[in-house]
């Protein structure tokens, strides 16, 4: 949709003009209060316009608000030195990027040129980005039929979502690990991109089965395959850890993050590897990037990290999230209008048994609650993970009736 000049993503046709926003709460352009179940998809983790990291942005301001790529502000070093910290044993370094697309296609390349391989994996039906390497991993085709040719060499394999049946899961685990050992034995694939234990990108809130990434991780290695785990969604405490790879406690050879980094402070993405991969390949990679990490930006960035980890905000996560999901059980279950409620943390999905989320959003959105569907049947519930209980109570009383309406 194009609207007073700008494009709109297709998520709703009730649209609204964003004026302000604070904590939980976002308002429109006729002062019309929300509360916000979106996060702006998984960007303002911390509540909106927090004031620790405004505070930061503006110290930064005035010191100074651009280095170029052949330099490093003390900003950059010092936000570099801090997300590492919490980085596993062995990764050391980054690459400075402006958002999650940015970052994917950086690791894409990174990978190709550090195994020499040319094939690279990722899941059928989940979002890695918005360019054409990034689309190739995880776009269909017929949802491409118009840009494409993307880019060549891509696989997509089927998501093993969990049946939650610990029987069939095992396998259909089992099941994976065949296709993937498959996939991986001609030991030509670069890399495996996926994003770790769920799919926030898509809007499917798929939850992988047990093991997944234990067994993506096993066989990537037996194969000299690289592991690129994408937490640009589950980066930054949404699925319960401060990270998603801690959930499985897989070490990756390449993270990527943006989203939640900065808290919706600035543009801002990352990809973390190990000097051991990047060194020798860097000068062929094309890694540059005008606008990847602003000193204003990282400290943004460095704000946000510290907020998380001094507030602990993924035990919100986790624990709210099971408040969340208890109660949509409990009142929606029964209705026979409710497919599935899944998720981790406070990335929810709530999917209908027909295609009533568009629906469901309006009638919220006109009783003061703001969702986002995450495809015609489903709604992807992704609030702040320091909203108030009370307000969160609120916001799912709304939510609740608008289903059951
Ligand atoms: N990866 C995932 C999992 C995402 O959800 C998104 C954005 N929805 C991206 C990558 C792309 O990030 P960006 O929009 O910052 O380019």
């Amino acid at each position: 949709m194009i609207k007073n000049h700008i494009t709109y993503n297709p998520f709703s046709d009730w649209q609204f003009a964003f004026a302000k926003a604070k904590e939980s709460y976002i308002w429109d352009d006729r002062g019309t209060k929300y509360i916000d179940f979106t996060s702006g998809w998984n960007v303002t983790n911390l509540g909106w316009n927090h004031p620790d990291i405004q505070k930061a942005m503006l110290q930064q301001v005035r010191k100074n608000m651009y280095a170029p790529m052949w330099t490093s502000d003390p900003m950059q070093e010092q936000y570099a030195k801090t997300l590492l910290s919490y980085m596993p044993t062995g990764i050391d370094v980054v690459c400075r990027a402006t958002g999650g697309t940015e970052a994917n296609e950086m690791a894409i390349k990174i990978a190709r040129a550090a195994t020499g391989r040319k094939k690279i994996i990722g899941f059928k039906d989940t979002y890695h980005g918005q360019l054409f390497a990034a689309l190739a991993l995880g776009a269909s085709a017929s949802d491409t039929a118009e840009i494409a040719p993307l880019v060549s060499q891509f696989i997509q394999l089927e998501y093993p979502k969990t049946t939650q049946n610990a029987k069939e899961d095992e396998k259909k685990l089992a099941l994976f690990a065949e296709m993937l050992d498959k996939t991986l034995r001609d030991r030509d694939v670069a890399a495996m991109v996926c994003e770790p234990e769920m799919v926030t990108g898509w809007g499917s809130c798929w939850v992988g089965v047990p093991g997944l990434i234990k067994t993506i991780r096993e066989l990537t290695t037996k194969y000299g395959t690289l592991l690129v785990l994408d937490e640009v969604g589950t980066g930054f405490s949404r699925t319960g850890k401060l990270f998603g790879f801690q959930h499985s406690g897989v070490i990756p050879d390449m993270l990527t993050f943006a989203k939640g980094i900065s808290n919706g402070g600035a543009a801002i993405g990352a990809v973390v590897t190990t000097s051991a991969i990047l060194a020798p390949v860097q000068s062929q990679t094309h890694l540059i990037s005008t606008f990847g990490w602003t000193p204003v930006a990282c400290a943004a960035a460095n704000a946000t990290l510290q907020t998380h980890v001094r507030e602990k905000t993924w035990e919100m996560a986790e624990r709210k999230g099971e408040v969340i999901r208890i109660m949509l059980q409990q009142e929606l279950k029964h209705t026979g209008l409710v497919k599935d409620i899944r998720g981790l943390g406070m990335e929810i999905g709530l999917e209908f048994t027909d295609n009533l989320a568009s629906k469901v959003a309006e009638h919220a959105m006109k009783h003061g609650l703001h969702t986002v569907m995450g495809g015609s049947a489903i709604l992807q519930l992704m609030p702040p993970l320091t909203i108030p209980d009370d307000i969160l109570a609120k916001g799912l009383e709304i939510l609740i009736s608008s289903v059951k309406r």
